[in-house]
């Protein structure tokens, strides 16, 4: 049995249209779009934008019993510091902050997640299979004496979720720039090959300031945490210019921020990673620093975009219209469906999902959503 929807205006993830009508499936499966001259009768009028589920490429769904501890415009270094010394504060919060925001995401038309794993934290809600998940556990290790200690410790959270999960939708990945040492990153490059890696990338001005001169607030962190050497050095060159030699396999990167990301930077990616994807979490950029990517210069540079919410310690709730309506805010310019090809086809593709997300195309799965008055449902 098949349904024909006819909304205001049709976003099939690439391009808007008027007088479209979707064909789907009692089981959700997208059946055609055609126009709405030739769909015959029966059809359900829907006000607002119809589109596919939204891709998240970018959350930490583990640290959702946050939301409002850390306040606004800290800073990043001082915000994370927060994060470490206060995550386990109260424990018994966590697994139902977990439910919650995943709660929050399906009701906010999320249909598949990047989510950054430093734990096993996530696991039981996870396994309910309610959304589709990408899982990055995040390997973090300033130390370089000590790298392969680290390596071994995260690669065994690596390995429950691979107990879980089809091996494509688990990925070792490192968290910074700064906090992952050169040899952690050479043990990783060489165990990832040519896999899926997501990275937070340029999130902050401290962190290009210590790879172009060796010093400021990286500087200041490695001396208090009493570093027998720095783990990455300081060589002259932009960030992603310098931990860019260390990944060997043509790994296909997920650039996560990009707020401090220049010209240069980006042609140096598409150079050495033509199949890099750059996220962009305007509302937690907004809250931690107050400042966002230049999205104008990356669009002329033709940077393949996608969105992210980041976790609920940085963000006021899990929600990818509203990274759209952030963006908006600063750049009217950027048409609607552009960002809503971020949201959707390009996020699939940045995950890898393209197969059964992203998109209405004859016998995907993508979800189906209503945007109307800035409000999102989901229809399927
Ligand atoms: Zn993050």
């Amino acid at each position: 049995m098949y349904k024909k929807i006819k909304p205001e205006q049709l976003f099939d993830g690439y391009r808007m249209f008027e007088e479209k009508v979707l064909i789907l499936a009692d089981d959700g499966t997208i059946g055609d779009v055609v126009d709405a001259a030739d769909a015959g009768e029966d059809l359900r009028p829907v006000s607002g934008i119809l589109s596919p589920g939204f891709i998240n490429c970018h959350c930490h769904l583990e640290l959702s019993h946050m939301k409002g501890i850390i306040g606004e415009h800290t800073g990043l270094l001082k915000f994370v510091n927060q994060i470490v010394s206060k995550r386990y504060a109260n424990p018994e919060t966590i697994p139902p902050a977990i439910k919650q925001a995943e709660a929050e995401m399906i009701k906010n038309g999320i249909v598949a997640v990047g989510d950054i794993c430093n734990t096993t934290d996530t696991l039981f809600q996870k396994n309910k299979g309610h959304l589709y998940y990408h899982n990055f556990v995040e390997v973090i290790g300033f130390e370089p004496a000590l790298a392969q200690q680290h390596f071994d410790a995260y690669k065994a959270v690596y390995d429950d979720y691979c107990r879980s999960f089809d091996a494509r939708q688990v990925s070792l990945t490192p968290h910074a720039p700064y906090s992952v040492a050169t040899p952690l990153w050479q043990l990783l490059d060489a165990f990832t090959g040519s896999r899926l890696l997501s990275i937070h990338n340029q999130e902050t001005p401290e962190e290009d300031e210590w790879f172009f001169n060796g010093t400021g607030g990286l500087k200041a962190l490695y001396e208090r945490l009493g570093l027998n050497e720095a783990p990455v050095p300081a060589g002259g060159k932009a960030s992603i210019q310098t931990y860019g030699a260390y990944l060997t396999q043509q790994q296909q990167l997920l650039l996560i921020h990009n707020v401090f990301t220049t010209t240069e930077d980006i042609r140096y990616v598409h150079g050495r990673f033509p199949d890099a994807f750059w996220c962009l979490c305007p509302n937690a950029n907004h809250y931690i620093s107050n400042r966002l990517p230049n999205i104008p210069m990356m669009r002329e540079e033709q940077a393949q975009l996608v969105l992210g919410t980041d976790s609920l310690a940085s963000n006021y709730g899990l929600s990818i219209w509203e990274e759209i309506r952030r963006i908006q805010k600063h750049y009217p310019e950027i048409p609607v469906a552009e960002m809503l090809s971020w949201a959707t086809i390009n996020g699939a593709k940045a995950l890898q999902i393209s197969d059964r997300y992203g998109s209405f195309e004859k016998g995907k799965k993508p979800g189906v959503i209503q945007i109307v008055r800035n409000t999102v449902n989901r229809l399927y």
